[in-house]
């Protein structure tokens, strides 16, 4: 090609911003189309009264090494970095007590893990030796073959029924909050090789801040939705924009939820592709974000409650104030957030309701909760997380099959996302890097083939 290839990235999600950072600077013409009116997907955030408002607890974790780097290379390090530490604690029996998971000695302590189970633990690390490289945090089709059994069949085998409870689905989940019953052991054993030691913070700034500084140094068009991907004669992808726009590219970066995808890029899409598409699956989230008159812990402080003390709640963050932070100092801020469960039975439930019902659930541990509260906003995400269920991986080796057998016959069309990858902002920018890998291998005609690797 003798002039600069034109690429457009669909989404400014996290997918969507890693995918267009790096085609612009590996030197294409990038173009990022964002249908609201701000970048950021499920990573934005609102400020309000000087509390940062965000569906979840956003955590990040020292083993976030790409989302690291790349907050330094979109030049905010002072601004969200260094992480605020984060204090882990789970409840038991209506107590919030504090843990350190970060060795297998500290697991041992959870409270409510029995004895006999924890000591099974050091089977792990030999485990974990056997797996080697199916374990690959950046390319999931990897652990295909690791990924028959569910978390709970496998942890309950292994360690015990209390191991799962307290420790793994935790580890495993994030924020996700799953059901170790469906979700695949290939997504705990890929969590703890890469975050089992890591230490969790908190960013100083919000998220919302990160995407949209960098969306500002690409070329990004906020408020268009492209509605329809065709091929063109010849070679490339003719876009069609709502509104009736056509723009000619000649590579296109799908980064939008599976349906999404599936939606605009249907004319071009074979059935197994389709099918692929068809099979990814979301989880609600429902969250309670309480901004406070007080700051409720000393320090930053992350509560999960395992699933056997039957509470709504999967998470409670509590994030103490401090001057020119994300909450105002002296005061604090919570997010409670529920279980998938809870969330998906209550999705359209009036705010009042599922506050109320949430607010009760964290006074069991936290009495006089409520009168601290300065006011609230219920968040809510329909697709909040992509599940990572038994077959997700293999159905990820499967999609990328296709996906080279496609470049291979001249289709310029990539995808990223969470659900490609990981359900984390780290696994989304990650997927955002293959794609552009894969863009930068065919149209610079690098004997790099990303996909198949
Ligand atoms: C409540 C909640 C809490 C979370 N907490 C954490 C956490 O603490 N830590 C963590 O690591 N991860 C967390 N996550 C997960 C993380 O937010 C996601 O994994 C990640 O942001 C997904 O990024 P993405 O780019 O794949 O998708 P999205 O963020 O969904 O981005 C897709 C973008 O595409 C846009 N779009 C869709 N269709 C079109 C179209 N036709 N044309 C143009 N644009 C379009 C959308 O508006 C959106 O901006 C959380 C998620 C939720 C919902």
């Amino acid at each position: 090609m003798d002039r600069t290839p034109k690429v457009a990235v669909v989404g400014a999600g996290l997918a969507g911003l890693g995918a267009a950072w790096r085609l612009s600077r590996a030197g294409f013409d990038v173009a990022l189309f964002e249908r609201e009116p701000r970048p950021g997907g499920r990573a934005s955030s609102e400020t309000v009264d000087g509390y940062t408002l965000e569906p979840v607890a956003s955590t990040v974790s020292t083993a976030d090494r790409a989302l690291l780097e790349w907050i330094a290379e979109v030049g905010l390090p002072d601004e969200l970095l260094p992480l605020r530490p984060v204090i882990a604690a789970v409840v038991h029996r209506d107590r919030v007590v504090e843990i350190d998971p970060r060795n297998l000695r500290g697991i041992a302590r959870i409270p409510g893990l029995r004895r006999i189970q924890a000591l099974r633990l050091v089977r792990l690390p030999r485990l974990i030796a056997r797996f080697g490289d199916r374990l690959d945090p950046e390319r999931p089709a990897r652990a295909a073959d690791l990924d028959d059994r569910s978390l709970a069949d496998f942890g309950e085998l292994y360690f015990g029924a209390s191991v799962v409870d307290r420790w793994m689905a935790p580890l495993a989940f994030g924020a996700s909050s799953a059901d170790a019953r469906e979700s695949s052991r290939a997504l705990f054993l890929r969590r703890y090789t890469t975050h089992g030691g890591a230490r969790v913070g908190l960013p100083r700034g919000s998220f919302g801040e990160l995407a949209e500084t960098a969306a500002s140094k690409l070329a990004t068009y906020t408020g268009f939705e492209v509605e329809r991907l065709e091929l063109r004669r010849g070679t490339g992808l003719r876009m069609l924009l709502r509104g009736g726009r056509t723009l000619d590219v000649d590579a296109a970066v799908v980064a939008i939820s599976a349906p999404d995808a599936a939606r605009i890029a249907a004319p071009i899409l074979s059935s197994a592709e389709r099918d692929g598409f068809a099979r990814v699956r979301y989880a609600p989230t429902v969250t309670l974000a309480a901004a406070l008159r007080r700051p409720f812990a000393s320090h930053p402080l992350e509560v999960r409650y395992p699933r056997s003390e039957g509470s709504a709640l999967a998470t409670a963050l509590l994030e103490p104030g401090v001057s020119g932070g994300r909450v105002p100092d002296g005061h604090g801020l919570a997010l409670l957030r529920a279980t998938a469960e809870w969330g998906r039975a209550h999705l359209e439930a009036p705010d009042d309701a599922v506050a109320k019902h949430l607010v009760e659930a964290f006074e069991r541990v936290h009495p006089g909760f409520r009168n601290a509260v300065l006011f609230q906003r219920v968040l809510r995400a329909a697709r909040g997380f992509p599940c990572f269920d038994v077959g997700r991986y293999r159905e990820i080796a499967r999609f990328e099959e296709v996906q080279v057998d496609r470049r291979r016959r001249g289709r310029r069309l990539y995808f990223a996302g969470d659900y490609l990858m990981d359900p984390s902002w780290n696994g989304a920018l990650l997927s955002g890097y293959r794609a552009a890998e894969a863009v930068r291998a065919d149209l610079y005609g690098e004997a790099v083939d990303a996909a198949s690797r």
